[in-house]
């Protein structure tokens, strides 16, 4: 493959995209999807406004870290400036989703953090993550830079009006923080609807660490191979 591009990257590129759709955590073409190769450090993302079925392997761009681009036939995500500020800021992030989810936008659009209420958020995304500030036009380098600021170590953040960026060390598990973000906020909605008194149970900083401990060190099968 040319420029040590790896077919493999582009096919998950390409296959993310469609899970995206099929799980209902984006619109349309919206949203962007890019995997870092840590043997080679190049960024593989998602063509700019094409249907997530119609996107083949040839379609994913190849760029480096500086945004110069090594392969592909289509043009990049205008978000190229931040996924790729994720990559700079975060070594241990190997996995960007940007998506234009439901429930966790609604969290972006009132301006308001959104707090772990669940376990498996804790647990995989962080205890609080926070709403991008100030707001920044789509595809701007400045959106990167809110966006790196506002994800600090947390592994998800929310764009004001405009919806959501997850990271993990691998494409599998950014996808689950997507999934778990977008779940997370829906509970927090439906708890505020019940009851009246708009009581939500906050976890005790001690259950925080205690959590994101085992889910670090000790969740699932000692052998990775077999943990999803
Ligand atoms: P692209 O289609 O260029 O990736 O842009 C979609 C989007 O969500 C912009 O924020
Ligand atoms: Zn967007």
């Amino acid at each position: 493959m040319k420029n040590g591009t790896k077919g493999s990257y582009k096919q998950l590129i390409v296959d993310t995209g469609i899970e995206m759709v099929e799980k209902g955590i984006t619109v349309g073409t919206w949203g962007n999807i890019s995997a870092r190769d840590p043997e080679t450090n190049l960024v593989y993302i998602s063509p700019s406004g094409m249907d997530y079925s119609k996107i083949q392997p040839q379609h994913v761009v190849v760029m480096d870290t500086e945004l110069n681009i090594i392969d592909g036939e289509a043009e990049p995500s205008i978000e190229k400036h931040m996924h790729v500020a994720v990559f700079n800021a975060r070594k241990d992030v190997n996995a960007v989703i940007h998506t234009h989810p439901i429930y966790s936008t609604a969290f972006g659009v009132a301006e308001q953090n959104l707090v772990g209420v669940s376990e498996d958020f804790i647990q995989i995304v962080g205890d609080e993550i926070k709403v991008a500030s100030p707001y920044e036009l789509p595809g701007t380098e400045a959106l990167g830079t809110v966006a790196v600021a506002g994800l600090g170590t947390n592994n998800a953040v929310l764009l004001p009006g405009h919806g959501a960026l997850v990271v993990g060390g691998d494409m599998k598990m950014a996808l689950k923080v997507s999934m778990v973000l977008e779940k997370n906020a829906q509970i927090y909605l439906y708890a505020k609807l019940l009851g009246g008194s708009g009581h939500i149970r906050k976890f005790e900083q001690s259950e925080v660490d205690a959590m994101q401990n085992f889910a670090k060190n000790h969740y699932g099968q000692k052998n990775k191979d077999l943990y999803s």
